[in-house]
């Protein structure tokens, strides 16, 4: 038989879930590789009726990961987007905000920060004052309510999704999920099947799943997560990655300076004067550190 394309919309260990036009195939990798990530086109053979071997993966265009000392994780391929979904209330980490923004620069993905329930009216002028620091980074900052405008929110982020790859990610309890099933309808009845489809009945919520709204318009929702950890990033990467560093980039007395303790240091100056926030050169100063510990 012959070999198809499809597009990955869900794996749990080394099962995946394709979807090639209107049918969904289970396929294997061929040994022990698991290198597949959601949102990879894959070609892939079919073994029975329903299911497949991946043969190939075609060229990413970009690829987003997140890594511990001892291995990397993919988390999804060919995204053009990555939405970062914080809320008014509960109050979110800015270390995970940041993170997130370092990984979409490195993998070459446009973020978005999503401020979701702007109906928690109390809440706002903290949240407001909280975003800010991005948005003078440059991100933009988009103001929803899942819950108590879900018309106006689904008006102001269709244009922003249509024709892209859409990521979105937070931390529990920002409202990822209402946002998701705001905007793909029959959301939860889909990951159902796909759980069902990978026998994963029980970890619904584990795995990151696509969904198509049409031929080109993918969101991906991925798991709540506390941790992002980068330590697949060289410092080179990272410096690159905190864009309020590339002004004074190339201005440092050594041309090998890290950024951290030398002497004539321009992002370190920066810093002094206030350009640069001591949290963001903290989170750069982490993530060095992180880089110089990976094991593999
Ligand atoms: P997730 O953990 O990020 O997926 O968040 P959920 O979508 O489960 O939402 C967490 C809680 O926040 C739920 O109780 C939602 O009803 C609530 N929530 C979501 N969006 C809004 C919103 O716009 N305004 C308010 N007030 N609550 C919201
Ligand atoms: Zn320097």
């Amino acid at each position: 038989m012959g070999v198809e394309a499809g597009v990955v919309i869900a794996a749990h260990g080394r099962h995946y879930l394709v979807q090639a036009g209107d049918t969904r195939v289970h396929c294997v990798t061929r040994g022990k590789k698991s290198d597949v990530a959601v949102g990879d086109v894959v070609h892939w053979k079919r073994t029975s009726p329903d299911q497949g071997v991946i043969e190939r993966i075609e060229e990413r265009k970009t690829l987003l990961y997140r890594s511990d000392q001892y291995k990397s994780k993919l988390l999804a391929a060919n995204l053009t987007q990555l939405f970062i979904v914080v809320a008014t209330e509960p109050s979110f980490s800015d270390d995970l905000v940041s993170r997130a923004l370092v990984a979409a620069e490195a993998g070459g993905i446009r973020p978005y920060i999503l401020l979701n329930k702007m109906d928690v009216a109390e809440a706002v002028p903290k949240a407001r004052e909280r975003v800010a620091l991005y948005a003078r980074l440059g991100y933009p900052v988009l103001e929803v309510s899942a819950r108590s405008a879900p018309e106006e929110t689904k008006a102001q982020l269709e244009p922003l999704l249509a024709g892209q790859s859409t990521i979105l990610i937070g931390q529990s309890g920002m409202g990822k999920s209402s946002l998701i099933n705001l905007l793909v309808p029959g959301a939860e009845l889909a990951t159902r099947e796909i759980s069902a489809a990978l026998d994963s009945g029980k970890h619904t919520t584990t795995f990151t799943r696509l969904f198509m709204l049409d031929g080109k318009t993918f969101i991906i929702d991925s798991p709540g997560f506390q941790e992002f950890g980068l330590y697949h990033l060289t410092e080179g990467m990272l410096e690159r990655a905190f864009r309020e560093f590339g002004p004074h980039l190339g201005n440092c007395r050594f041309y090998n300076c890290h950024h951290l303790a030398e002497p004539g240091c321009a992002i370190l100056s920066a810093v002094e004067q206030g350009e640069i926030t001591a949290m963001r050169h903290a989170l750069y100063q982490q993530l060095v550190h992180e880089s110089s510990q990976k094991l593999y």
